[in-house]
């Protein structure tokens, strides 16, 4: 089958409706069979608890074409391991991993005219979710809840080549509400929507979070976890239960320590040691890395010797491997590439 008519070097990370998304009800302590529909609306009791309280949780992955036309996704196993746990968290029923890997198999082969072609720096994200549907008053878990995957083409992350980016170490708290900063849920993103919108204010692109409990570790940003180069060419990444475990971070320490032979160390960091590092990047599956250039704490900046015009040579590399291993240009290890069939 042939693409859509896109201009895909132009679409931006917006939403674009495709043909079909994924469906799933809970309800009598039991998910029901599933299936793809074409109706993008979802309609709600006005009481239903996720209107109410924000019970809701979510994941986000990719699928990508290769140059020989085959539509892979990267550790989609992970992405529902992930969303188990962050339901659990939010007293939600789990949706098995086998049925995630399925109803991704399923929505991505129903949209395949919109997974971008290879080479275009595009690809088709995928947005599986899960929310609470019944009226809920009394604060109580809801008893009934939809599963949904959406999918939408989206452009590179990067237009013209990644722009090293300035962030601020954020004086609001924590993104997420202590407790909930490891599980991928709306409430947390709704948490931090006012540090970013007056980060932007005061001209800054993010915010680095410290810990909540003592302020002086890193921590994250409201989307991506960060990892730093040490001057000798280690990757040093902050270890925390209060971050969320990003899986292009994983991946990334993998590559280091298996593909590119780099020392790796999850430790925690404190910000007085930041101005030590060479590199500093945010990972996440939407840019995998972007290049942070300074870190500004305070009126202090801290510039990173190395990106702060272009991505540094450790993290260019990093990028390098992993996006080779996501399009199928390098060799996986085992279990990391999900092939779609068609
Ligand atoms: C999704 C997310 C990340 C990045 O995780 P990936 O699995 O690499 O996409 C990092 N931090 C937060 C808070 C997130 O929600």
């Amino acid at each position: 089958m042939s693409n859509v008519d896109l201009d895909w070097a132009n679409i931006g990370f917006g939403y674009i409706q495709t043909d079909k998304r994924y469906v799933s009800n809970f309800k009598d302590g039991a998910w029901d069979e599933g299936c793809l529909t074409e109706d993008p609306n979802v309609v709600l009791n006005e009481c239903a608890g996720v209107l109410q309280y924000a019970q809701t949780v979510f994941e986000g992955l990719k699928a990508y074409r290769t140059e020989d036309g085959r539509i892979l996704t990267f550790r989609p196993d992970l992405n529902a391991k992930r969303m188990i746990d962050s339901a659990k968290r939010l007293e939600m029923p789990p949706f098995s991993e086998e049925r995630f890997i399925d109803a991704v198999d399923k929505v991505v082969a129903a949209n395949a005219r919109y997974v971008p072609p290879f080479g275009s720096g595009a690809s088709l994200y995928l947005r599986p979710y899960m929310f609470g549907t019944n009226p809920v008053i009394g604060v109580k878990p809801a008893t009934e809840y939809q599963f949904r995957i959406l999918v939408t083409p989206v452009g590179p992350y990067f237009k013209g080549g990644a722009k090293p980016i300035t962030i601020r170490v954020s004086d609001f708290d924590r993104a997420a509400p202590r407790g909930t900063g490891h599980i991928k849920a709306g409430l947390n993103y709704a948490m931090s929507l006012h540090a970013i919108v007056d980060a932007h204010n005061q001209g800054y692109d993010e915010n680095m979070y410290l810990d909540s409990h003592t302020r002086t570790y890193v921590e994250e940003t409201g989307g991506a976890n960060f990892i730093f180069i040490t001057k000798d060419g280690k990757l040093v990444t902050p270890k925390s239960d209060t971050i969320l475990p990003s899986i292009t971070r994983r991946s990334l320490c993998y590559v280091a320590e298996h593909y590119l032979d780099m020392e790796v160390e999850e430790r925690e960091i404190p910000l007085t040691e930041v101005k030590e590092f060479a590199e500093c990047g945010l990972c996440g599956t939407a840019a995998v890395i972007s290049p942070v250039g300074k870190v500004v704490d305070h009126g202090t900046d801290i510039c990173f010797p190395s990106g702060m015009t272009e991505m540094g040579p450790v993290t260019k590399k990093l990028y390098d491997t992993l996006t080779g291993i996501q399009m199928g240009r390098i060799e996986a290890p085992e279990g990391w590439i999900h092939e779609i069939k068609l």
